[in-house]
């Protein structure tokens, strides 16, 4: 077992108490992490603001090369790093891999920007005056982040904060803070000053809270659950501080009768059981046109029969178990309830016990068909490995049910026909859409949530907006 410390002002502090972090897989508890008392918090959020004007007054180029000797740093760690996010979050090592080399490619990609930050001159309406938009840091940014990807949304808030002259004062959540505190560890080695990144531990209704209250921050930028993205907004607004929010989706998963019926088998398995089905963007809901959906269904059931659960570190295990107990209770809960209101499990549906499997938090691959669109099961985030299959006879009513629905996430469309491709683009209420392919991100893309799945977002150029204010100048000179 393993004590972790947190980050602050350049050193690393215990805090009050501890909480202990436990590998999903086997309950054991690999680590003890400190509690943030509320006069650290204070602390941090002082000193970010101290740090952060000295280093906002550096140049974007010498930002730039911090963040690329950490990258640097981080991939000569690739192998620890890896086997840490496996075991804090019970994901499969290949995943962890693929996780931490799309994580670390936002260290490069926004360096990027060393030389990119740039303003405007416009056309004066007085003679002899000139008019510039200067870009501006918003000044101290509070990072909170999910347990699902601990190492990649880290990065993913850290990078666009930083480049842009910002300070971060990181949470992770807490049953995974161990991804953050390893990138915190070669912070100082890859050159960041002390204050302009910190870490900060502990449960998210009290530290998570006192953070978000705290005056100093200007900008919260938030990855996690609805609830929790909502009480956020709320306590930023007393502050007037920003908020940028990427929460929770129910993307639908719409196969037309005309598509390549084999990969979207392929990929409906693929977009669901990834991380066990631990992803905003996964699979929530499969519509099959009813044309298909006899064909469509043997080949997935035979598809997740594949599916491999076992010890996360071994290479060729596919899922792993669900993160905590409490997260495994709600997805026992949620096919219980679809049960009850009527629901048929073809597959799974239950824990997997037995041997290495007494132990952990296990949840068999599950498959529910003969739903209705009320049920909670389609309406509700189930973030575990379980899918709802549902028949559709046209396109029309398989739009309106994608669009049934209080989140705006992703949408999955397998078809051939342009039209409703592009039917799909315009009338479907979601921030990001898989045609005919799996899921996944590229990091200069934009990763932003409709309805209550978000407001702001993530990645690329936009992303990178949220970190800036933009100010306006009018300069006279003697002419
Ligand atoms: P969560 O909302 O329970 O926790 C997220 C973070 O918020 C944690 O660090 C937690 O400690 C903190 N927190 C909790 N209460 C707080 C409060 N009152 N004030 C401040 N911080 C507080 O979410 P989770 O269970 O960690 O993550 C799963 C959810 O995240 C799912 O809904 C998933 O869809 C969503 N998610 C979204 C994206 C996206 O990009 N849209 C990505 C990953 C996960």
């Amino acid at each position: 077992m393993s004590n972790y410390q947190m980050y602050l002002n350049g050193k690393w502090e215990d805090g009050e108490g501890s909480c202990p972090v436990i590998n999903p897989a086997t309950e054991e508890t690999i680590a003890e992490i400190p509690v943030a008392t509320d006069t650290q918090i204070t602390e941090a959020f002082q000193v970010a603001r101290r740090a952060q004007r000295s280093w906002a007054r550096m140049t974007g180029v010498e930002r730039g090369n911090v963040l690329r000797r950490w990258a640097d740093l981080l991939e000569e760690n690739r192998d620890h790093i890896t086997r840490v996010i496996s075991q804090e979050v019970g994901k499969p090592i290949t995943e962890a891999r693929g996780e931490f080399d799309f994580g670390n490619s936002w260290f490069r990609y926004y360096a990027e920007f060393d030389r990119r930050i740039d303003g405007e001159i416009l056309t004066p309406d007085k003679p002899n005056e000139q008019l510039w938009i200067v870009p501006s840091p918003v000044g101290v940014v509070t990072g909170i982040i999910p347990w699902n990807f601990p190492f990649a949304v880290a990065v993913r808030k850290i990078a666009p904060a930083l480049i842009t002259g910002n300070a971060l004062v990181l949470k992770p959540h807490e049953d995974t803070p161990l991804s953050a505190l390893e990138i915190a560890r070669l912070a100082e080695a890859a050159g960041v000053p002390p204050g302009v990144f910190q870490v900060l531990c502990g449960p998210g209704e009290t530290v998570g809270e006192a953070m978000v209250k705290d005056p100093t921050a200007r900008l919260i930028t938030f990855t996690g659950s609805v609830p929790t993205g909502k009480r956020i907004s709320r306590n930023a607004a007393e502050n007037v501080a920003l908020v940028s929010l990427e929460m929770g989706g129910k993307a639908p998963f719409i196969v037309m009768e005309d598509c390549d019926v084999d990969a979207a088998v392929d990929t409906a398995v693929f977009s669901r059981f990834l991380n066990c089905g631990q992803i905003c963007i996964a699979n929530e809901r499969t519509y099959l046109h009813q044309s298909i959906a006899e064909e469509f269904t043997e080949k997935f059931l035979a598809g997740v029969q594949q599916l491999n659960l076992g010890d996360p570190l071994r290479e060729d295990t596919r899922i792993g178990p669900k993160v905590s107990r409490e997260e495994l209770e709600k997805v026992e809960a949620c096919v219980e309830g679809a049960r009850q209101a009527g629901a048929e499990v073809l597959a799974g549906g239950s824990r997997r016990t037995g041997g290495q499997f007494d132990r952990g938090f296990w949840y068999e691959p599950t498959v529910i068909s003969s739903v209705r669109q009320d049920m909670d099961i389609m309406q509700k985030e189930i973030f575990g490995p379980v899918v709802p299959l549902m028949e559709f006879n046209t396109f029309d009513e398989v739009l309106g049910l994608a669009n049934d629905s209080s989140y705006g996430l992703a949408a999955y469309l397998f078809t051939n026909d342009m039209n409703r491709i592009m039917r799909t683009i315009r009338d479907l209420e979601c921030g990001e859409f898989y045609i005919n392919r799996g899921p996944g991100e590229s990091i200069h893309g934009f990763h932003g949530g409709l309805k209550e799945s978000g407001l702001g977002g993530d990645d690329g150029t936009h992303g990178l907006e949220h970190y800036l204010h933009r100010k306006c100048v009018y300069l006279k000179f003697d002419g």
